[in-house]
């Protein structure tokens, strides 16, 4: 079986809607949520908005209630029955998010065992045949095929293979979408 490897932020789990609300509802700003979809929150926000954003970001609780991304959950259970998942989201640099990510992953996500999650930092150290990311960098130390899962922080990068949503995983990967 192919192994395939998911990114967990802004691929199964819809982290920039959780972010878009905490800007427009706690932070003082003029960006509506359009605004905050047509680029990365690293270009439109201040660095003492990114800063705090961070803080937020690094407190327990703040991963637990994100939701899924729209057909993840069942794609990912189809895919399951063609290719070996893993899962593998670089949280190392939010240490409080462990727990909080592990559960989501339980509860969303009950078919894939603890055995095939992977809590890491660089993704160079990840060995499968695919890997459905959001961050270029990630794709870029990545030595398999990567797979950029469009966000409002990729979309002018063009080096990847390049989906847009879970439908798009679907016609790629699976025999019969
Ligand atoms: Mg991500």
């Amino acid at each position: 079986m192919l192994r395939l490897t998911l990114d967990m932020d802004d691929v199964m789990a819809d982290t920039h809607r959780k972010l878009v609300n905490v800007v427009l509802n706690d932070f003082a700003t003029t960006y509506t949520e359009k605004d905050l979809y047509a680029k990365g929150l690293r270009e439109l926000l201040h660095p003492k908005q990114l800063n705090k954003l961070h803080k937020i970001i690094d407190t327990p609780g703040f991963f637990a209630d994100i939701e899924v991304m729209p057909g993840a959950v069942e794609t990912v259970h189809k895919l399951s029955g063609f290719y070996e998942i893993f899962v593998a989201t670089a949280c190392m640099e939010f240490p409080s998010s462990f727990n909080d990510k592990f559960a989501w992953l339980k509860r969303h996500f009950p078919f894939i065992p603890w055995t095939n999650v992977v809590f890491c930092g660089y993704k160079s150290i990840i060995q499968s045949d695919y890997l459905i990311d959001d961050q270029v960098r990630n794709l870029v130390a990545f030595k398999g095929n990567g797979v950029l899962f469009s966000a409002p922080h990729n979309l002018k990068n063009n080096t990847f293979k390049r989906v847009s949503d879970w439908k798009d995983v679907s016609e790629l990967f699976l025999p019969i979408a």
